[in-house]
């Protein structure tokens, strides 16, 4: 049977779409995804989180050495199971600001506006707090409470207040301030775009739905100007798969420009620097890469972290019975925005606090009970790419992120103010000055600005949300229109973090799914 829909990708934006145009539109979809179905226990235990970085469920990207870091090279964690990036992350549930999206339309992403956002954001939500006027309830996205914040949590937001940062209900209605994350759990367990979106269907054993996961997609077929299919590694042999309406790309940041590159779509002269026949000479695709950076402190506390939560018994076996306890946590616990300076218009740091000391991904776990707090660039200025390194899909792309690499040197002052913040928190408010027992990495406040920017280089990291490299625009260098359509090709779209113009405010999974979600329900129309 030719489906209607090839959807690309099973991540946060590809269930929303193909449950969207099945629900919608009475469609068939094909889903494909490169990764495996998200049966590993662990993907539903949410403080083990960190430990599926890394793994087989993760395509782990090495970007290249990075000048702002010092020359280092990053590794990029990014979702290869079903759910994509939604079945590994965070789970902190944090839509970015209305400016972010009003923003979006300055850039010619027409009808992507704050008021449209929200109104998909209620849509998709099912916000344990009930309804507001900016929330929703009922939608498929479980949003909930923490079930066992860590006391250090506590003591950072007190922390904040006693710094002047106000303890806000709910941070999407007034965003100046510091609150307890929201997570997408359902109690207490992951909820995943895939839980959210396709397993309802997947119970159902819905016909409509045509789910292959272990497949990975090489190529988009494109004829006579209009994509009709893809070719896909399946069990290590190459496969067509037909369309009848219409291939959308969900593959996410790093991987949608990828393909794109692979099909003939993207910068003609390094398409044919790789031997690839150039399809549209699409110069942005691949381009305008944005991610969010964190640095921070790492320091002992006299107890309550997740130290030693992974190999507790008592902890695993509370977490079987009840879905409570430290392993309920997110890691990323507790939150505040703040601005670097007066002038400032919007919030320009975000402050995190995770209940563990660690640094590098968590690769590095101190052996004690200790916190870390980190800053993050909300709204970065520099810009990095994408490239293909080879046609072989086998071959990871030439990341470039190029993080503190803009003209004017702001996004290095900013996080270096925002490393200030994190000191002022440890040490300065007894709330949480009085819990911790010493500072770990960096050993000392540092006041020097030669050694904060050191330590910067030293230690910043991706916090995991890269979007832009297939932006939504009219110009020149757009890749795709308001409609999510690939300019110059027919039947094609992509729908995912890629389509970002520019990044949020906040955390990348919602505005990912209601992209998807709103696709599925607002954008699609014939060719
Ligand atoms: C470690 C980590 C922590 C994060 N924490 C948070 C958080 O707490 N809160 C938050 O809001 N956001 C968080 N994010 C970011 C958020 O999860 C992502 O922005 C969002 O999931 C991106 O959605 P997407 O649909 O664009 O891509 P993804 O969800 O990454 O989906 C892309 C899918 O496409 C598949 N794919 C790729 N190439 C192919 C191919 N060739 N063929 C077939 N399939 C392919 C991938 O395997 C993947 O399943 C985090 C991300 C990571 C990695």
């Amino acid at each position: 049977m030719t489906p209607d829909h090839i959807v690309v990708g099973a991540g946060s934006a590809g269930c929303a779409i193909a449950t969207g145009l099945i629900e919608q539109h009475d469609a068939t979809v094909l889903l494909l995804e490169a990764g495996p179905r998200d049966r590993d226990p662990r993907l539903r235990i949410p403080a083990a989180a960190a430990d599926l970085w890394f793994g087989r469920h993760d395509w782990a990207y090495d970007t290249e050495p990075q000048p702002g870091f010092g020359g280092r090279q990053d590794t990029w964690p990014r979702g290869k199971v079903l759910g994509g990036s939604s079945s590994i992350n965070a789970m902190m549930y944090v839509r970015g600001m209305d400016v972010d999206y009003d923003e979006w339309v300055e850039q010619g992403a027409t009808g992507w506006d704050a008021a449209t956002m929200t109104a998909a954001f209620r849509r998709i939500e099912d916000d344990e707090r009930g309804p507001a006027d900016h929330r929703g309830v009922g939608g498929p996205l479980r949003v909930e409470h923490q079930r066992d914040p860590s006391p250090l949590s506590e003591a950072f937001l007190d922390a904040c207040e006693e710094l002047g940062l106000p303890r806000v209900e709910d941070y999407h209605a007034d965003p100046d301030g510091c609150g307890l994350t929201m997570v997408t759990q359902r109690d207490g367990r992951r909820w995943s775009a895939a839980d959210a979106y396709l397993r309802p269907l997947l119970k159902a054993k819905d016909p409509r739905l045509l789910l292959r996961t272990d497949v990975e997609v090489v190529r988009v077929v494109v004829e006579d100007g209009r994509a009709i299919g893809v070719e896909a590694l399946v069990d290590g042999r190459l496969r067509f798969a037909q369309a009848a309406e219409s291939v959308i790309v969900a593959a996410g940041t790093v991987a949608s420009p990828q393909l794109l590159m692979r099909s003939g779509i993207g910068p003609a002269a390094h398409l044919r620097e790789h031997g690839i026949e150039v399809v549209v000479d699409l110069p942005g695709v691949g381009e305008n890469l944005q991610d969010h950076v964190l640095s921070g402190i790492a320091a002992g506390t006299d107890g309550d972290s997740l130290y030693g939560a992974d190999k507790d018994l008592g902890d695993l076996v509370r977490y079987l019975r009840e879905h409570r306890g430290r392993l309920t946590s997110n890691l990323g616990e507790a939150i505040a925005f703040i601005r670097t300076h007066d002038d400032e218009p919007h919030p320009d740091i975000e402050l995190i606090a995770f209940p563990s000391a660690m640094t590098d991904h968590a690769r590095t776990r101190f052996p004690e009970h200790g916190v870390t707090l980190g800053a993050i660039l909300l709204r970065p200025e520099s810009r990095g790419r994408i490239r293909l390194a080879s046609p072989d899909p086998q071959v990871p792309p030439v990341i470039e992120p190029r993080t503190f690499e803009d003209p004017g040197g702001h996004d290095l002052r900013r996080v270096v103010d925002g490393l200030r913040w994190c000191q002022r928190l440890a040490t300065e408010p007894d709330a949480l000055g009085d819990r911790i027992t010493h500072l770990i990495d960096p050993p000392d406040v540092l006041t020097d600005e030669g050694e904060l920017i050191a330590h910067v280089r030293r230690t910043a990291q991706t916090l995991y949300h890269p979007v832009g490299t297939c932006r939504i625009g009219t110009d020149d260098l757009a890749v795709v229109d308001p409609q999510l359509r690939v300019h110059g090709v027919g039947s094609l779209r992509v729908a995912d973090a890629s389509v970002m113009p520019t990044l949020i405010r906040g955390h990348t999974n919602a505005p990912a799914i209601a992209i998807g979600d709103r696709l599925a329900r607002e954008l699609l129309t014939a060719d």
